[in-house]
């Protein structure tokens, strides 16, 4: 047997390190901050328990957050101790382990094997039919106001007979009880589930068969939780439950990168771990490996603004290295083009653009970056967010294969009913619907009957007996033909790939490029079903997710992750910190924000870089902004302020104070002289740079030009923040760096 501690992995550990590596049986808390090796301890954990033959692949649970994650932890795994590392079956997800256990009892909780995993879309629409059937009114109550209830409940381990009167009361005047009742008897009847349903009904499983649980109690000899922090209830019960006869469970996490809360998530569940898991040992990792000095001082004294959280100490032996930087910029496209073109530098010295990321904080910030990405040619990948399968065009796809594969999938079969055009209206749908409803069978069955009755108009009928007879043969086929072969069959027969052709609007040719690229993407799979369980557990797919390139994500879809340069663009107030967030959650979802921006900063090992733009087009609007208070938060020390915006030209601080003020440096020379003045004088008298500023340049009247608004009057002032009246252009707020005095 190889000797564990001979190994590099762990021979390079610290001493706290391997005492967690180390420790024997019962449970175990490693609570600790961002960087200092949390994942590392897991990994270097599950290789030992394998190596040393303390439990076998298969008695081993390990949950991580995304499945890009799990199978991260899979390879690291596997470059450790090689072969012994085949065989881990309960690696994965929440969802990926839910689903498997489900899939082994499915019909204890009501389905059968082959069930469905629904998406939001489809719950959705499931919602709608259901509030409309109880005769709510379903503008003033949303599906999606429901969906989100349901949800709610799902993740605390609601079942819809432990809702208290009070939750009830949530939605439609006391129906929310009675609406997650019916729906959950709806996905039944579907043979579906949703995600809320892969945890929710495992617990049920669990609770209502002793003999399953103590099962897969006996196989879980050892229990691996990475990014603790971000369980919810639900989860945090499936946990519980799971570890109960072995009691060895090792979780780890840090409270300051907890940022799901909107998803369920309980940072209290740390509390509970300690009270629940009684000679649980906690351990604490203090040294950062990942990231340099500079970054390290920067996330943490920000992080300190946050009132809830248990504090530690972090520290790094790296060198300060280079300071924070924070970039203004005029637009959401000057944001972008300086980014990229950074990033291209970066690429000429012959960086890996896999070690560089973009982490922004909603996802229409993508945009921008990839037009600019597509122009200049530079290689990107999208992780998280909004993903291919999330396209129309490949939904309705997909609705397609379901059919095929379950024609009795009534759901799929609404969404392309219609799908290219076949004449089958609004009232033949309802009728079909109502069929099916009362006659409890699934819509295509519905659709047999009624065509052979007089209740459907003779062109109509046509259609209907038409799409049948497609359905038939997709589904004879199944075993006829290669399911990549069937794919192509499927949509060209059904007149989709038509549709698209004879579409000459600007998305059409896309819409069918993706579709080419979905045949592409099926084929590695063993069967259909394969791929439609894939897409449907998968956080991300990427044609070829190992290719050299640039990441771009949200805030959310970084945890855990790591890059040598890191990007935070569009921080601004109201887009980070999340405007509705803010107006929703009030203390606690600005402090989510902020853990946020601890995330963010914390995934780069070499350089963070930040950036505001000084306008963004929101809802077709422009909009000025103001540079997000984080910003302030951060210690001057550790920050590189530049000042490029209009120009394109990076200027330090340390670069102005070398800099004669030549004006012929840039190309609005009296423009960027203001700006520098302003900021020399706050270096002069040792402010922080950037927000506060208390030697206000403008005064009630001063008169102001601004680049995109015009002239103007200031009406009032705020620290830095003016109210000025442009006349035409309308009163707005602006930052009085963006300005330039005519008095
Ligand atoms: P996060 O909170 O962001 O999830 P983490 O605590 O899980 O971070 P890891 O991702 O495990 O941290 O480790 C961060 C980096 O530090 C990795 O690059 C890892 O290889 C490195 N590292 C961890 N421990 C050591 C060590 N003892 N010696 C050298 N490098 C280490
Ligand atoms: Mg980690």
């Amino acid at each position: 047997m190889t000797n564990f501690k001979t190994l590099d992995n762990f021979k390079r550990l610290n001493e706290v390190q391997k005492e967690a590596v180390l420790h024997d049986k019962g449970p175990l808390l490693v609570l600790a901050g961002a960087g200092t090796g949390k994942t590392g301890v897991l990994t270097t954990r599950l290789s030992r328990l394998l190596i040393e033959n303390i439990a076998l692949p298969g008695e081993i649970l390990s949950v991580t957050f995304t499945n890009k994650a799990a199978n991260e932890m899979r390879s690291r795994v596997s470059d450790q101790i090689g072969d012994k590392a085949s065989g881990l079956k309960w690696l994965g997800t929440f969802h990926s382990i839910g689903a498997q256990i489900l899939r082994t009892y499915p019909e204890k909780i009501g389905l059968k094997n082959d069930f469905i995993i629904l998406d939001t879309d489809d719950q959705t629409r499931l919602l709608k039919q259901l509030i409309r059937d109880e005769n709510i009114d379903d503008k003033k109550w949303s599906p999606k106001g429901l969906l989100n209830l349901i949800d709610k409940w799902k993740n605390k381990g609601i079942l819809p007979g432990n809702i208290s009167r009070d939750d009830g009361d949530y939605f439609a005047n006391g129906k929310g009880a009675i609406l997650y009742r019916k729906y959950q008897d709806q996905l039944k009847f579907f043979n579906a589930a949703d995600f809320g349903d892969l945890i929710l009904e495992c617990i049920r499983l669990f609770n209502e068969n002793q003999d399953i649980l103590e099962q897969y109690q006996n196989r879980f000899k050892f229990m691996l939780v990475d990014e603790y922090q971000d369980t919810n209830s639900s989860q945090y019960s499936l946990l519980k439950l799971l570890s109960n006869k072995w009691m060895n469970i090792c979780c780890v996490g840090d409270d300051d990168q907890s940022i799901y809360s909107w998803r369920g998530a309980e940072v209290s569940n740390i509390l509970r771990f300690e009270k629940d898991f009684p000679n649980a040992k906690v351990i604490r990792l203090e040294q950062n490996y990942r990231s340099t000095g500079n970054i390290l001082a920067a996330a943490s004294r920000l992080i300190e603004s946050n009132e809830s959280r248990f504090g530690k100490t972090l520290w790094t032996s790296s060198s300060e290295g280079e300071k924070v930087s924070i970039t203004s910029t005029w637009d959401g496209e000057e944001e972008a083009r300086i980014i990229t073109d950074e990033i291209e530098r970066y690429s000429l010295n012959n960086k890996n653009l896999d070690e560089i990321a973009i982490l922004v904080r909603a996802s229409f910030q993508m945009r921008e970056f990839e037009d600019r990405f597509i122009s200049v040619g530079l290689p990107y990948k999208v992780i998280g967010g909004p993903r291919f399968y999330e396209r129309k065009e490949i939904r309705d796809a997909n609705a397609y294969f379901r059919i095929a594969i379950q024609p009795n999938d009534s759901l799929a079969l609404e969404r392309i009913l219609n799908t290219p055009r076949r004449g089958i209206g609004e009232t033949t749908i309802k009728k079909i619907k109502d069929y099916s409803k009362n006659n409890n069978i699934s819509t295509i069955e519905a659709i047999k009957d009624l065509i052979k009755t007089s209740e459907i108009k003779p062109k109509t009928k046509i259609s209907l007996k038409n799409f049948v007879e497609l359905t038939d043969r997709w589904h004879s086929l199944l075993n006829e033909r290669s399911h990549y072969e069937l794919a192509e069959i499927i949509l060209e027969d059904s007149g989709y790939l038509e549709m698209l052709r004879n579409d000459d609007s600007i998305t059409a040719a896309g819409r069918l490029e993706n579709i080419k690229e979905l045949f592409r993407s099926i084929e590695p799979f063993e069967s259909l079903n394969a791929y439609l369980e894939h897409i449907a557990l998968v956080m991300e797919i990427d044609k070829n997710p190992d290719g050299n390139k640039v990441s771009l994500m949200t805030l959310h879809a970084a945890k855990g992750l790591e890059f040598d340069y890191v990007y935070l663009p569009g921080w601004e107030e109201g887009v980070f910190p999340n405007q509705r967030s803010l107006d929703e959650g009030g203390i606690e979802s600005l402090e989510e924000e902020r853990r946020l921006a601890y995330v963010g900063i914390t995934r780069a090992k070499i350089k963070s870089s930040i950036f505001y733009a000084a306008n963004r087009k929101m809802h077709n609007q422009w909009l000025s902004s103001i540079p997000s208070r984080f910003i302030n938060e951060m210690p001057e020390d550790n920050l590189e302020i530049n000042l490029s915006h209009f120009s394109g030209n990076q200027k330090s601080f340390t670069d102005i104070e070398e800099d004669t003020f030549d004006q012929s440096d840039y190309s609005t020379p009296g423009w960027e002289r203001a700006k520098i003045e302003s900021s020399i004088k706050n270096l002069e008298n040792n402010q922080p740079k950037i927000i506060k500023n208390s030697n206000a340049k403008y005064s009630k009247g001063s008169i102001v030009i601004h680049k995109k608004f015009g002239q103007g009057k200031v009406e009032s002032v705020d620290g830095k923040k003016l109210t000025i009246d442009f006349g035409e252009s309308g009163t707005r707020k602006v930052m009085e760096n963006f300005v330039e005095s005519l008095n």
